[in-house]
């Protein structure tokens, strides 16, 4: 009895909403599901292209690094989920993708500035872009430094995971996280809508100004405060 099934099963499908949602080309990305009780994770193994993917395929490791279970060779930024998994024990999915519009404010050092109220009722703050890495980082364990140039960021900003769950890793691309899978892979989805729509606007005005803080308040209160009233 494989006592992974379940978090092989989860991020096969977080995997497969990934091309279905336009956010990857061929091999591009991957998704990870965690349980912290057993302290492993599922990812998407290395260089396999979607259509060949099966939950079986997915290897699970723990928040070290070690392969637990599966024959294939693991993501290459499977230390980086690990990294994030063993400091944040509500996150229960990881994504990252290059998807076009986030992955292009990564090089250009920029926070995707809270623009309007569809960046609002996601998330008040402007979304993290965490510094590039110094060389000694980039050479020693990269993608383990990618967990923790994340972390750090987020630190430096005085955010909570919990607060923020999406960043731009400097010069590479996003990362998106949640409580599970599903929120993760929508997470990722909402990130690259935000950063295109953020850039947009600096197209159709270079002088737009930031969200203004009493619309700010309304909107994420009208999703997320005491009296909410959006939805069912
Ligand atoms: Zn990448």
């Amino acid at each position: 009895m494989n006592r992974y099934k379940h978090i092989q099963q989860a991020a096969y499908d977080g995997n497969m909403q990934l091309p279905k949602l336009g956010l990857v080309i061929f091999t591009f990305g991957n998704v990870s599901a965690a349980d912290h009780d057993l302290k492993v994770f599922a990812i998407k193994p290395s260089g396999v292209y979607y259509k060949d993917l099966s939950p079986e395929k997915m290897v699970v490791v723990d928040f070290d690094g070690n392969v637990m279970e599966g024959s294939l060779r693991y993501s290459s930024d499977t230390k980086t989920h690990a990294v994030l998994y063993k400091h944040c024990p509500g996150m229960g999915g990881i994504v990252h993708t290059h998807s076009t519009y986030a992955t292009a404010w990564a090089p250009a050092l920029r926070d995707i500035t809270n623009y309007g109220t569809t960046h609002d009722d996601h998330t008040t703050y402007d979304i993290p872009c965490a510094a590039p890495m110094n060389d000694e980082m980039i050479a020693g364990d990269y993608e383990h430094e990618t967990g923790f140039q994340i972390l750090n960021c987020l630190k430096e900003k005085d955010l909570s995971y919990k607060e923020i769950e999406m960043i731009l890793v400097g010069n590479h691309a996003p990362f998106a996280w949640g409580k599970t899978v599903e929120k993760a892979v929508y997470n990722a989805a909402v990130l690259e809508e935000l950063a295109k729509m953020a850039f947009l606007t600096e197209q159709i005005n270079p002088g737009s100004a930031r969200l203004k803080q009493s619309l700010i308040k309304k909107h994420y209160e009208r999703k997320h405060g005491d009296g909410s009233y959006y939805g069912q």
